[in-house]
């Protein structure tokens, strides 16, 4: 059921500029998701989507009228941070079919656009293919990123696991003509669903079809089932279509994690599997600076770097201080090029080494070890 509701505001702020999306704002146009993926953590109660999650929408019907007034740059008192405008719902996809009857996202990507914004899209539908050509703009203008999420490539796991959205074969599809348009285009491979999407031969099936795509990034995470509604649904999804892996999915999320993280996730094989494949085919592994949105500063850029940092030295089978570090640092109150060699050591968890690479990443804006782990 589709039920039209009004929103107070519609532009989400975020402390920092987030280091999976780089985005420092995000916009949610709808709430609940006929997607209906069997993982999707939207379900979880902490959100708050009320009713039957893959049914029932809420439509926030007066997003544009506060959207014109949000973003425009001359009502407000502090400059908009840098950082992407995030069209996503992490309860929603902004692309759900009733898009085409509402066009919510439309008009929010032409106020995006004439306000000067910078935009990342992530969607799982091919719908978006009608904004092809505003977004066009807006990548001339202010750029925009097209990212779509997968857990597979493979079109019959697909439809299981992903019921109301078109195959991945057509998603692929749809990304060709956005990489044909121009575009920055990446994959978020989130979740792989254990059992199903997740061994070493489906994971190069997948990196594969995605560099033949022309996808210039993918962003990795295994599967988390929060208790709950989330954990519900998923299991009761297995019990009727897998009833053979039941048993393996009670085992392994056992621990009720209320992250929902499996047991053992350090050692989670498919974290190695995704690091060959994507070793193989030369895939960056997380959003690479090429990609990121204009006017970052120097201190977001050393916090950005740390982060990534701490992902990919860990997904290589490293240990890593960088978490630590960007974690410190963002909590200093104080921009950290200004900062002297030893004021940076002063830092619990900023090492000799560390100061070396925040140091090449102030000077030259790059880090070298940063570009080694991104594809090696
Ligand atoms: S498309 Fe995204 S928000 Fe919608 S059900 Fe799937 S995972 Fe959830």
């Amino acid at each position: 059921m589709i039920s039209e509701v009004s929103a107070k505001s519609m532009l989400r702020k975020q402390k920092q500029i987030d280091s999976w999306f780089l985005s420092r704002y995000s916009i949610n146009l709808y709430r609940g998701c006929t997607h209906n993926c069997v993982y999707c953590d939207g379900r979880d109660e902490k959100y708050q989507v009320e009713g039957d999650f893959g049914s029932d929408v809420s439509i926030k019907i007066n997003s544009a009228e506060l959207l014109e007034k949000e973003l425009d740059h001359a009502r407000k008192r502090k400059p908009f941070g840098s950082g992407y405008r995030f069209v996503c719902g992490g309860v929603s996809d902004s692309y759900q079919h009733f898009e085409k009857q509402y066009g919510l996202t439309r008009r929010t990507l032409e106020l995006l656009l004439r306000f000067d914004h910078p935009v990342h899209m992530l969607t799982k539908s091919v719908l978006i293919e009608r904004d092809i050509g505003l977004l066009s703009e807006i990548n001339r203008n202010s750029r925009a990123l097209v990212s779509f999420s997968f857990s597979t490539v493979d079109d019959s796991l697909g439809r299981k696991l992903e019921p109301g959205v078109p195959p991945p074969s057509a998603r692929l599809e749809t990304v060709k003509r956005f990489k044909d348009a121009g575009f920055g285009c990446g994959m978020y491979l989130m979740p792989v669903v254990p059992f199903i999407t997740d061994s070493a031969e489906m994971i190069e099936q997948t990196v594969s079809a995605a560099k033949e795509a022309g996808i210039d990034f993918i962003v990795f995470s295994g599967m988390t089932l929060k208790p709950g509604r989330q954990k519900d649904y998923f299991l009761r999804f297995v019990s009727e279509t897998f009833p053979a892996l039941l048993k393996e999915y009670e085992r392994l999320y056992s621990n009720n994690s209320p992250w929902g993280v499996p047991r053992g996730e350090g050692t989670y094989s498919a974290s190695r599997y995704f690091y060959s494949a994507s070793s193989k085919y030369r895939m960056p592994r997380r959003l690479p600076p090429a990609f990121w949105p204009p006017g970052i500063s120097p201190t977001e850029q050393v916090l950005l770097y740390l982060e990534q940092l701490d992902y990919l030295a860990k997904l290589a089978g490293r240990n890593s201080p960088y978490g630590t570090a960007a974690r410190v640092l963002s909590g200093a109150g104080r921009p950290v090029e200004q900062m002297s060699d030893s004021d940076l050591s002063s830092f619990s968890g900023v090492g000799s080494y560390t100061v070396s690479l925040i140091r090449e990443i102030i000077n030259t804006g790059g880090c070298s070890y940063y570009n080694r782990l991104l594809a090696d």
